[in-house]
C-alpha cells in the first residue's frame, strides 16, 4: 500500500505461545493507531483467521489497565496479593533511567556480596518470537554469572522423550493431514489450541476420515469426534504400549519399515508382550475390547496421523508417556504415507544460531568465569525457599534479632548447593500464578530479602510481589523473527505501532541494563534487525547459514513475510516425508525403539509404565483419592488473557469449578453447584461444584486461571507439586491427588 494512504497494514506474527504461529496483518491509520487484525490470508497455515483469542487483540493492545511506566513499589508497601484494579496504588511512577539505574545498582550490590549466581531470571514463552523468548537477556545473564534457568515448565519432558525417539522434532506438514483417514488426536485439544489445524482436519473428514480423541477431558475437539476415548489421568504410556501388543500379536506391524528405520525392535516386541488388552484396561479404564479395536483401527488405516500434544507429557511418567506414543507411527510405517505419521512439534526443523544470539561464551568474562549453575524453572517454589537455606538463614536471624522476633526459617530439608536467590528478575511469564506448588513460590516471593523485577504488559499474580515492574511491548509493537512448532515457515514480524506510553521490548530492556552494568561489549548495542540477521546466520552471500533456511536472505523475509524452510518449498511437487529415508540424528541414526543413551545412563532402555506416585493406586490415594486435572483455558493461553472481560466471558461456564463424577459427588455427599474445598497437603482452594458424568469417576477437574482473581487468593497451583518428569525434569501438573469436601 502506497506510503501516502490513509491506511498501511503491516506482516506480523503472533507471538503467543501457540503451534500455530499465525501470519498477522495489523491494518494502521494516519495516527499510526493499529485499527484491525486480520489472518494473513496467503500463509497456507493461517489461511486468513485468527483464534478467539487473538481476533480481539486490540482489547489487549489498548487495554486501559496496561501498565505503561516503569512503576516502583512505594516505601513500607508489603508485598502480596494486592486488590484487582487498584495495584497501581502500590507503585509510583519513575522513568527508564531511574529504573535502569536502580536495578543495575542494586543487581551489582547482590553481586558482590552474594554471587551473581544469587540473581535469577524466570522466563519462558510469554512471546516465542525467537529474539523476545531468548536473545538479549542470555546474553546478559551469561556476561552477569547469574544463574541459568532450566526452562521445563511446558514442554521439556515431551520434546526430549520425541528426540530419543528421533533425534529431532520433525512432524507432518499441518498441511497435509487433510489427506489423512484417520486423526488420533492424544492429549490434543485441537479445536481449544491448535484452530488452525481444525479446517485440514474438517477437510479429511468431508474425505471419510475418522477422528479419534484420547483425553481424561471432553474437549471441544472431543465433544464433537467420532470417538472419545477419556482414560484415566498419567496412563497414556500403559495404553501406547498396550497397543502395541495388539499391533504386534495380530501381525499389524510394517515389518519392511521397521527392518529399515529403526534400532531395538525385537526388545521392544519382549516388552510389549506383558501389556496385554486386559492388563491396560485395569489401567485406563478402557475395556480389552476397545484397547483391541483401537489398535486394530490405528494401524489398518492409511494414512494415520497422530496428533499428540504436550498435555501428555506433564505427568510423573509423562516422558515415557510420550515416547511410547512417538513409537506407534514407527511401529506400522505410517510416516510413509503422506498424510499420515505424526506431529508433537515441527519446531527440530529451524535451526536458528542460538550461540550467537545468546552468546555463551561471555560467561567467561563474569565474576564466575563459567557458566553458572542451573536452577530448574518447575521448581521455583524450592528455589526461592530452600536453595541456600544457611546462608539466607543467617541473614533473616540478623533481620529477626533486630526486630526482636524469632527466626522462621524451615526446618528438615537438605539446603541444595550454591548461593540463596536474592534477586528474581521476570519477563515473558507470570510464575504467581502458572508455576507449580503456588503457596511455597508466594511464600518464596514474600521474602523481605529478596529483590524482584518483572517486565510485563499487566498487572498479574507476580507483579504483586515486585520491586520494580517495567512495562512490556506486545508482538505488534516490536520487531522479531520467528519460526513454528506447527508449521514450516520462517516468518517476519514487524513493528506495526509505536509502542503505547513507555512499553519497551525485553531485548531494548536487557541491552540498556547490561550498559549500565558496565558490560562493554558491543553486543549489547546490536539492533534488533541485526540480531535477527545473526539469529538467521546471514553469511557474505546475503543468504542464511543456517540449515533448511540456506536460500532465505534477510531481504527476500523483509518482502515477502513468511518463506517456507527449503524442504517444504514445493510440497506438492515434492511432498515431505519425515523419518522415512537416510539416517534419524540418533546415536544408532535409526529411530530408536531401545535408547542405549537411556540404558547407559542407569534407566531403562525401553518405555514401561509405572503409575505417578500421585494416582489412584499410589499411597497417597487413601488420604487424597481424587485425580487433579488442571485444565488450560481453550480462550486464555495459559494465564495471558485471564484478565481481559471479553475472554473471561467465553470461559465463564467453568470459571471457579470443580467438575466431578456424579459418583464421586454422591459418595461425598455434594450436589452440583454446592461450595467445597479442594485440597491436599500442599493448599486448599475453594471451588463450586459442577457435576461432569463424561470425567472418570475419580477424576476431577478445575481450569487454571489468576490467583488474585479467585476470592483465596490462590489457583489449582496452590494443589500442584514441584515433582519432576521422568524424563526432562518437566512439571507434573496432572499428577495431583486432592480431595473434595463441602465447605
Ligand atoms: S494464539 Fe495461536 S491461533 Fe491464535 S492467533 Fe496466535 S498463533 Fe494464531
Amino acid at each position: 500500500m502506497a506510503a501516502s494512504a490513509p491506511f498501511r497494514i503491516v506482516h506480523t506474527v503472533c507471538s503467543h505461545d501457540c503451534p500455530d504461529s499465525c501470519a498477522v496483518l495489523v491494518t494502521v491509520n494516519e495516527e499510526g493507531r493499529a485499527v484491525k487484525v486480520e489472518g494473513d490470508p496467503s500463509q497456507p497455515v493461517t489461511r486468513g483467521f485468527l483464534c478467539g483469542k487473538v481476533a480481539k487483540y486490540l482489547d489487549r493492545v489498548y487495554a486501559p489497565d496496561r501498565v505503561l511506566y516503569p512503576l516502583r513499589r512505594k516505601p513500607g508497601v508489603a508485598k502480596g496479593p494486592l486488590p484487582r484494579g487498584s495495584e497501581h496504588e502500590s507503585f509510583e511512577r519513575v522513568s527508564w533511567d531511574e529504573a535502569l539505574d536502580a536495578i543495575a545498582a542494586q543487581l551489582k550490590q547482590i553481586s558482590d556480596r552474594y554471587g551473581p549466581e544469587s540473581i535469577l531470571p524466570y522466563s519462558y514463552a510469554g512471546t516465542i518470537g525467537v529474539l523476545g523468548f531468548g536473545s538479549m537477556d542470555r546474553r546478559f545473564f551469561h556476561r552477569l554469572g547469574g544463574s541459568q534457568l532450566d526452562r521445563t515448565i511446558c514442554s521439556e519432558a515431551g520434546g526430549q522423550a520425541w528426540n530419543l525417539v528421533y533425534g529431532k522434532k520433525y512432524g507432518t506438514p499441518t498441511e497435509d493431514v487433510r489427506l489423512a483417514k484417520l486423526v488420533l488426536a492424544w492429549g490434543a485439544n485441537i479445536h481449544g489450541n491448535n484452530i488452525h489445524l481444525w479446517p485440514f482436519v474438517e477437510e479429511a473428514r468431508r474425505n471419510g476420515a475418522r477422528l479419534i480423541v484420547i483425553d481424561p477431558y471432553r474437549t471441544r475437539t472431543a465433544a464433537v469426534a467420532d470417538w472419545h476415548i477419556a482414560i484415566r489421568p498419567g496412563t497414556d504410556a500403559a495404553l501406547a504400549l498396550g497397543l502395541m501388543h495388539v499391533i504386534l500379536n495380530e501381525g499389524l506391524e510394517d515389518r519392511a519399515y521397521i527392518a529399515e528405520m529403526t534400532h531395538g525392535f525385537e526388545r521392544l516386541a519382549e516388552r510389549v508382550r506383558e501389556y496385554t488388552p486386559e492388563r491396560v484396561a485395569a489401567w485406563t479404564g478402557m475395556t480389552a475390547a476397545e484397547i483391541e479395536q483401537l489398535a486394530r483401527e490405528y494401524a489398518n488405516t492409511r494414512p494415520t496421523m497422530l496428533r499428540l500434544n504436550y498435555g501428555v507429557q506433564r505427568s510423573q511418567n509423562g516422558g515415557t508417556a510420550v515416547r511410547a506414543i512417538a513409537m506407534l507411527p514407527a511401529l506400522t510405517g505410517a510416516w510413509k504415507h503422506r498424510g499420515g505419521g505424526g506431529q508433537l512439534s515441527t519446531s527440530g526443523a529451524f535451526q536458528w544460531d542460538k550461540k550467537a544470539l545468546e552468546r555463551p561464551d561471555l560467561a567467561a568474562a563474569s565474576p564466575i568465569g563459567r557458566l553458572a549453575r542451573v536452577v530448574n524453572m518447575s521448581e521455583l517454589g524450592r528455589a526461592l525457599t530452600e536453595l541456600g537455606r544457611d546462608q539466607r538463614t543467617e541473614i533473616r536471624d540478623q533481620k529477626d534479632s533486630e526486630q526482636g522476633t524469632m527466626n522462621s526459617g524451615q526446618e528438615g530439608t537438605p539446603a541444595p548447593d550454591g548461593p540463596a536467590v536474592h534477586a528474581l528478575f521476570v519477563y515473558n511469564s507470570n510464575p504467581g500464578a502458572v508455576a507449580p506448588n503456588h503457596n511455597a513460590v508466594c511464600r518464596g516471593l514474600m521474602r523481605d530479602d529478596l529483590f524482584t523485577v518483572v517486565h510485563e504488559q499487566f498487572f498479574t499474580d507476580t507483579t504483586d510481589y515486585a520491586d520494580y515492574i517495567l512495562p512490556a511491548t506486545t508482538f505488534l509493537e516490536h520487531t522479531d523473527v520467528q519460526g513454528a512448532y506447527g508449521h514450516y515457515f520462517v516468518q517476519l514480524s514487524k513493528q506495526a505501532i509505536a509502542p503505547p506510553g513507555e512499553a519497551r521490548p525485553n531485548v531494548w530492556l536487557f541491552g540498556q541494563l547490561a550498559q549500565r552494568m558496565g558490560f562493554s561489549e558491543s553486543c549489547f548495542r546490536d539492533t534488533p534487525e541485526e540480531m535477527i540477521r545473526q539469529a538467521l546466520a546471514i553469511g557474505e552471500d546475503g543468504h542464511s547459514k543456517n540449515a533448511n533456511m540456506e536460500h532465505i536472505t534477510f531481504e527476500d523475509l523483509e518482502r515477502e513475510g513468511h518463506i517456507p524452510l527449503a524442504f517444504y518449498a514445493e510440497p506438492e511437487k515434492r511432498p515431505f516425508l519425515p523419518y522415512t529415508s537416510g539416517s534419524v540424528p540418533t546415536p544408532s541414526g535409526k529411530i530408536e525403539f531401545f535408547s542405549e543413551t537411556l540404558a547407559a545412563a542407569g534407566a531403562d532402555g525401553l518405555p514401561a509404565f509405572i503409575p505417578p506416585i500421585e494416582s489412584r493406586w499410589g499411597a497417597a490415594a487413601t488420604k487424597y483419592p481424587l485425580e487433579l486435572l488442571g485444565r488450560k483455558n481453550d480462550n486464555f493461553m495459559n494465564s495471558t488473557f485471564a484478565n481481559l472481560p471479553g475472554h473471561r466471558k467465553m470461559e465463564a461456564r467453568t470459571s471457579q469449578r470443580i467438575e466431578m463424577h456424579p459418583t464421586d459427588a454422591q459418595s461425598r455427599g455434594v450436589v452440583d453447584g454446592e461450595r467445597v474445598r479442594v485440597f491436599n497437603d500442599r493448599g486448599s482452594l475453594e471451588l463450586t461444584t459442577m457435576l461432569n458424568a463424561s470425567l472418570p469417576a475419580g477424576v476431577v477437574a478445575a481450569r487454571l486461571d489468576w490467583a488474585k482473581l479467585h476470592p483465596d487468593g490462590a489457583n489449582i497451583n496452590a494443589l500442584t507439586s514441584e515433582r519432576l518428569t521422568d524424563i526432562g525434569g518437566g512439571a507434573t501438573f496432572y499428577s495431583t491427588l486432592v480431595e473434595v469436601a463441602k465447605a
